[in-house]
């Protein structure tokens, strides 16, 4: 009996390389790698995402794709008005498609552009720009999806623009965008539904656990937020917090307190969520999955410090990024490793 009972544990326990199901994507692990800054020149891109691909990952989510050429971040990302972007984004999604991994790019801004004024704040948008950043992300979605892409991920998290419409810190307008949670999760609500409506790909967001700020979005709002984001279409969300999350054992802070929103988030929505954070061993990875009832675990450095470990952990049965946590390419925005 206590030999059946240890097998049928067995049988349901969770690893970081299981097969499964992401919404509407096959996935070949649980794990979501996670890009930010784009510094390498597009053959070196293509190299790093063929080793990364065939290494057993679940989902490819890109660099930064930025959407404003003169955007504060755009020099350290992919640009999707870049005349290239297309035919190298289509090499990309093929790569990744070799081995059947799905891939989502990462849409951002962090300063709206009119003309000449490079940055536009929130309370300071008319409704003109309103639609005008609606429909450039629509567009930027359309070229995603003409080249093969699976799907966007819209940063509503970390400090990009979007995730300061929506918090009343810093949203203070008086018209249908501003105000209660509706009013200023109304531009991306609308933006989702035409992009389901029309390219029925896969939209993830990547959102705050809560912002931080006094006045600004706590855990309650962000999972009424989260809520919306589901009725709309969303087809998965991503938790993050305002600042990249620098835990990466189980010996260091964030990880407890996004995994107990994690959770708690799970409760109240059907659709997919993923821990983000710095994950980078394999043990405390699937310690974590089969403790709590979080399925997807996202990570970003490990891959910058070795793109293809995750073949070797798959084949070992443990691992440990060499990633020593410094966090240099995180502060000098590159997207290669000091150290190695
Ligand atoms: S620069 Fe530091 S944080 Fe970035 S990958 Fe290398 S060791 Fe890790």
């Amino acid at each position: 009996m206590a030999f059946y009972i240890i097998f049928i544990k067995l049988l349901f326990m969770k690893d970081i390389f299981d097969k499964c199901k992401f919404a509407d994507l096959e996935l070949n692990s649980r794990i979501i790698r996670t890009g930010l800054w784009q510094s390498q020149d597009i053959e070196e891109v293509y190299e790093k995402y063929e080793n990364i691909a065939k290494s057993g990952v679940g989902l490819m989510i890109t660099e930064l794709i930025s959407i404003y050429p003169k955007d504060k971040f755009s020099e350290y990302s992919f640009k999707i008005n870049n005349p290239h972007f297309m035919i190298e984004a289509k090499r990309l999604a093929e790569i990744c498609h070799e081995y059947n991994v799905p891939i989502l790019g990462q849409l951002e801004f962090i300063k709206f552009n009119r003309g000449i004024d490079l940055d536009i704040g929130i309370n300071d948008l008319t409704i003109e720009d309103i639609r005008k950043i609606q429909s450039d992300i629509i567009l930027a979605c359309q070229k995603l999806k003409m080249v093969g892409f699976d799907g966007v991920q819209l940063a509503l998290g970390n400090n990009f623009y979007l995730s300061k419409f929506i918090n009343p810190y810093f949203n203070q307008r008086n018209d249908d965008y501003g105000g209660n949670t509706f009013n200023r999760m109304r531009i991306v609500l609308e933006l989702i539904k035409v992009l389901k409506d029309n390219l029925g790909f896969h939209i993830s967001c990547r959102v705050n656990a809560n912002d931080g700020r006094k006045g600004g979005i706590d855990n309650d709002e962000s999972i009424e937020m989260c809520k919306l984001l589901e009725k709309v279409g969303a087809d998965s969300i991503q938790v993050t917090k305002p600042l990249s999350p620098l835990y990466f054992t189980k010996k260091v802070s964030d990880e407890a307190e996004l995994l107990g929103f994690v959770e708690r988030l799970m409760n109240e929505v059907e659709i997919p969520v993923i821990l983000g954070g710095g994950f980078n061993e394999m043990d405390h990875m699937n310690e974590l999955l089969n403790d709590s009832s979080v399925e997807f675990l996202s990570m970003y450095r490990p891959f910058v410090a070795e793109d293809g470990f995750l073949e070797k952990w798959k084949k070992e049965g443990s691992g440990v990024s060499r990633c020593k946590m410094c966090n240099n390419c995180y502060r000098t925005k590159t997207s290669t490793c000091y150290h190695f």
